[in-house]
């Protein structure tokens, strides 16, 4: 359906542009933004490496996906169209507005949580890349009320905490548990606050970091501790986690380490 009606004039050599205003239509609810531009070619390899990466750790299987903020602008950010992690290519991904509409779908599906990325993006500045997954370890903690603690060194991250999302209280009650609103999106940002992780009641996780393979470093051993901790309280007898200091000091120690494993992972994830 045509919204405006441009009639053009010739007079005196000038063209004119007359628009028929009394033919506009209100906008339809979602517009596709202009894009910002390509963004850096090595991101787009990262990302790219970042998906296949979790795949190849158990973290991802077929579900669950990986987005990094754009290089050019802070108000776009970058994942992949709705693809099994492990199938995702350079080709594969998109630009996302911050509302998570996609620049340039065209017939391309978007994963239906993406709002989980636009709406933390939104509400965390210093946030530039976001993994959310169903890492299977991490899903009784967020139904037993047993809280998830750092259990050892590799997983200091969580020294803050890590708060459980609880769905039935963000939609008013029952839902397909799915995060597919901006609104839903929103109550998850405020669950995980200023935090590095943060579980989903019945459903998994989502891990944020200052860069992609601090993100994916974190969802890799917060899987890992998951397992651990269990573990640990099978054996019974009271379990001694790092206590807030020690953990503060050496998420800052390893965590200046973690391109070490990034190599490694990506390299063996991009041979495959
Ligand atoms: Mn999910």
């Amino acid at each position: 359906m045509v919204s405006l009606t441009r009639r053009w004039f010739v007079t005196g050599g000038a063209l004119v542009l007359a628009a028929a205003a009394a033919d506009l239509e209100p906008a339809p609810a979602q517009t596709a933004p202009p894009s910002v531009g390509p963004a850096d070619p090595r991101l787009v390899e990262d990302l790219v490496a970042a998906n296949r990466i979790l795949a190849d750790q158990n973290v991802l299987d077929g579900y669950g996906h990986v987005s990094a903020r754009h290089d050019r602008d802070p108000s776009r950010y970058l994942m992949s169209r709705s693809l099994a992690p492990e199938l995702v290519t350079a080709g594969d991904v998109l630009e996302y507005d911050l509302d998570s509409n996609p620049v340039d779908a065209r017939d391309r599906a978007s994963y239906l949580e993406r709002f989980i990325h636009g709406e933390i993006y939104k509400a965390r500045p210093d946030v530039r890349a976001i993994v959310h997954n169903h890492s299977p370890s991490v899903i009784p903690f967020g139904v037993t009320g047993v809280p998830l603690r750092p259990l050892y060194h590799m997983s200091a991250f969580l020294w803050e905490g890590v708060p459980v999302f609880d769905i039935r209280q963000a939609a008013g009650g029952s839902s397909d548990m799915l995060v597919r609103t901006p609104a839903l999106g929103r109550a998850l940002a405020g669950t995980l606050g200023s935090r590095t992780a943060a579980l989903m009641r019945g459903h998994g996780a989502v891990v944020v970091g200052p860069s992609l393979p601090q993100a994916v470093f974190r969802s890799v051993y917060l899987e890992m501790n998951a397992r651990l901790q269990a573990q640990a309280m099978a054996l019974g007898g009271p379990v001694t986690y790092l206590d807030p200091e020690e953990a503060k000091q050496a998420a800052g120690a390893v965590g200046s380490t973690v391109l070490r494993p990034w190599e490694l992972w990506k390299k063996k994830a991009l041979a495959k």
